[in-house]
């Protein structure tokens, strides 16, 4: 039976002009089983041409290659790497070694792509080797530390370590000196006995020497064949298939990333920053917010504030004008929230605010706020706040605290901290009462009092202003036990300023009083910041640190999407990157992989090895930018906190997401090899391979 058999091909070129050029025309031969098969010819006459047809490293342009009575028309390309792993051998003039890597891993090559076993593939290929007459000192050099002569026999060991059917030669001896040019030829005609082993040369006295059959190629057709021996025909044997397994391209990856380790490092670098990045922006989104809430609730007046109802005046729609009143205290008690929650107290800072100041032995002091607190009793205020000196033990308008902002302030002013220290509080309100008998009667609200400073809280630094604490409680005494003297003379009943306070919801003139809500419970604190927190009926609840809360969260927000963008930006880049790494060593290696396809690996082995060397960089960047974001995560907290005073504003959940242990790692993980998957794939899918034939004849 023959093996393999050409009938009528012609291979056409079609040149720049236009014209066609018959490289081979209409050539019908069949081979024998065994023996060595020589074409000779002149430069040009398509000798190369022929064997690629044959090596199926090109296809015919017309006829038809059949190789075990199989058409080469009817062989898929992914059925080509069983072809090569099992019926043909090619050896080429410039032998196409791995030429860095050693002589036993060049072949042992072929069986591990055929997935040969590490150990069964090193004693073939030792068997092959020995059998083209090298020793066993050179195993284990590099290929191209051997001479030309002897790389040619590595060369062959290779091609027939696989026992193929068909080994084709093309020029072996053309860059061999006549000695080496001998030895090759022993060699081949050796293991022609056991296969068909079709040599291309033009140097003729060697080729007769060795040949049993010799056909002459002129411009493209057989001119002649010689038959010089009988040929005893061998019984076909068919080759043992061995199970696909790609575990050398692992080999391969893994030393192509120590190759090119300088830009596999850079590559990496690259990623760690963007990967960092990307970890960080997520842990900035993920804790921002919890971060803010716990910093507000770092604010002594956290969860008090006033009330206010707004009413529209008049208009509809948008151009409607609405404006704020005093809400009906009934009202408000009948309100469960506020019932549940709050404590309902009026409202006396226009009356504080009206003339307030203080001073420190003569001394002024300015731009200190005086800000209502329930009262220094039970749950109305976090005690754990206080950094230094101690709580007021009662309600008293004598004893306050004050916050660490207004300490420096006065400290400053004074030469001297005020802990421990009296200062003199002054408020003057005179308030002018028309009747019904349009007769005006003036009464003056006087308050001095020396107020000590026994506490100082410690406060958000982000927005701060200089604040002193006192008792609501304790004002509300004094407010009841202060009398508006005039007034309670005209109605002939006594009237306090608390009285008259309550009541000015229904005098136009103080409508713009409204009342201060405080929370029962500092632990509700949380209520206050939930976004759907509201009382409903057009109440409004400002506090001040409500707005200080909204505004550091607006900067956050605005921040978020900086560092979104810039993330973004970052990622592109090392993606492209990556891309362009991979599509420059993919196109660098175009001769390695050609000589991979020519020994049997399948398009996929490949493409795992740029895959796996991505992959590698992918994943060494993964492990690297974990532990380099935590130590970002500390840092930036550091600096955040020293600046704004916001803690852990990065949160990066790697112990546990959505409530998994672990699973932000994973959830990682597999997102970046996805990117790494597609930054790697998409270009290599866009590198057109040169020919495989034109990388291989290339010298
Ligand atoms: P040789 O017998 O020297 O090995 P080849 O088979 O390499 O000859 O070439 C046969 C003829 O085909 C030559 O004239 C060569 O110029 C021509 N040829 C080979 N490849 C191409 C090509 N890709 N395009 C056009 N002509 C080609
Ligand atoms: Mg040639």
């Amino acid at each position: 039976m023959t093996t393999l058999k050409i009938q009528n091909v012609s291979k056409i070129y079609q040149l720049k002009n236009g014209v066609k050029f018959y490289a081979l025309k209409d050539i019908n031969l069949e081979f024998p089983n065994n023996g060595l098969v020589s074409i000779v010819g002149k430069s040009g006459s398509g000798k190369s041409t022929l064997l690629n047809l044959i090596a199926m490293l090109d296809t015919p342009s017309e006829g038809e290659i059949y190789l075990k009575e199989r058409s080469y028309s009817s062989i898929k390309r992914k059925e080509r790497p069983e072809i090569y792993q099992n019926d043909i051998g090619i050896v080429f003039q410039n032998f196409n070694l791995i030429e860095d890597k050693s002589v036993l891993y060049n072949v042992e090559l072929p069986l591990l792509i055929k997935g040969e076993k590490k150990n069964r593939a090193k004693e073939l290929a030792s068997q092959a080797l020995m059998k083209v007459g090298l020793n066993e000192e050179q195993f284990d050099k590099p290929a191209n530390e051997l001479s030309g002569g002897e790389q040619q026999r590595v060369a062959i060991a290779r091609a027939i370590v696989n026992k193929p059917k068909v080994l084709l030669c093309d020029e072996p001896t053309g860059h061999l000196d006549i000695s080496n040019s001998i030895k090759v030829m022993e060699i081949l005609k050796k293991i022609s006995k056991e296969r068909l082993v079709i040599l291309v040369s033009h140097n003729l006295p060697l080729v007769k020497q060795y040949s049993d059959e010799i056909i002459t190629l002129k411009d493209g057709q057989v001119i002649g064949k010689e038959s010089i021996k009988k040929l005893r025909t061998l019984e076909e044997e068919t080759n043992l298939k061995t199970k696909h397994s790609a575990s050398w391209t692992k080999d391969v990856f893994v030393s192509n990333f120590r190759k090119r380790l300088k830009r596999n490092i850079f590559t990496s670098l690259c990623l760690v920053v963007s990967f960092t990045m990307f970890i960080l922006v997520m842990g900035f989104i993920n804790g921002k917010d919890s971060a803010i809430r716990n910093t507000c609730y770092q604010q002594l007046d956290f969860g008090s504030g006033s009330i206010s109802q707004e009413e529209k005046v008049s208009g509809t729609g948008v151009l409607s004008l609405t404006k704020s009143i005093r809400p009906n205290y009934e009202e408000l008690k009948k309100n469960e929230k506020i019932d549940k929650l709050f404590e309902i107290c009026p409202n006396f800072s226009t009356i504080i605010y009206q003339n307030l100041s203080f001073e420190y032995d003569g001394t002024p002091l300015n731009n200190l706020n005086y800000n209502p607190i329930y009262s220094f009793k039970g749950n109305s205020i976090d005690k754990s706040l206080i950094i230094d000196g101690y709580i007021p033990k009662e309600d008293t308008l004598k004893e306050v605290v004050i916050n660490q902002f207004a300490r420096q302030t006065i400290k400053k002013k004074i030469g001297k901290d005020p802990l421990g220290e009296y200062l003199n509080l002054k408020v003057y309100f005179t308030n002018t009462y028309i009747t019904e008998y349009e007769e005006y009667i003036q009464d003056n609200f006087v308050m001095e009092k020396q107020i000590r400073v026994v506490g100082v809280v410690k406060e958000l630094k982000y927005l701060n202003s200089e604040k002193i604490y006192y008792s609501n409680v304790a004002m509300e005494d004094q407010f009841h036990s202060s009398l508006l003297p005039n007034l309670s003379t005209y109605f002939g009943y006594d009237i306090s300023w608390y009285d008259y306070v309550m009541n000015s919801s229904d005098i136009s003139m103080i409508t713009s009083y409204s009342y201060n809500l405080f929370l029962k419970d500092y632990l509700d604190k949380s209520i206050v910041i939930d976004p759907n927190f509201n009382f409903g009926k057009s109440l409004n609840f400002t506090s001040e640190s409500l707005l200080v809360s909204k505004s550091l969260q607006d900067f956050m927000d605005v921040a978020q999407y900086g560092v979104i963008l810039f993330m973004i930006i970052a990622s592109i880049g090392s993606i492209l990157i990556l891309g362009i790494m991979s599509f420059v060593s993919y196109s660098e290696d175009r001769k390695l992989s050609a000589i991979f396809t020519f020994l049997g690996a399948r398009d996929g082995d490949i493409f795992d090895i740029y895959l796996g060397e991505s992959m590698l960089s992918g994943l060494i960047s993964f492990v690297v930018s974990l532990g380099v974001s935590i130590g970002f995560e500390h840092l930036l907290n550091y600096i955040i906190f020293n600046v704004v005073e916001v803690k852990n504003i990065i949160s990066i959940p790697f112990l546990s997401f959505l409530g998994v242990r672990f699973l932000y790692p994973i959830v990682l993980l597999a997102i970046i090899g996805l990117i790494v998957f597609l930054a790697t794939s998409i270009p290599i899918s866009f590198s057109k391979l040169k020919k495989v034939k034109e990388e291989l004849q290339s010298l």
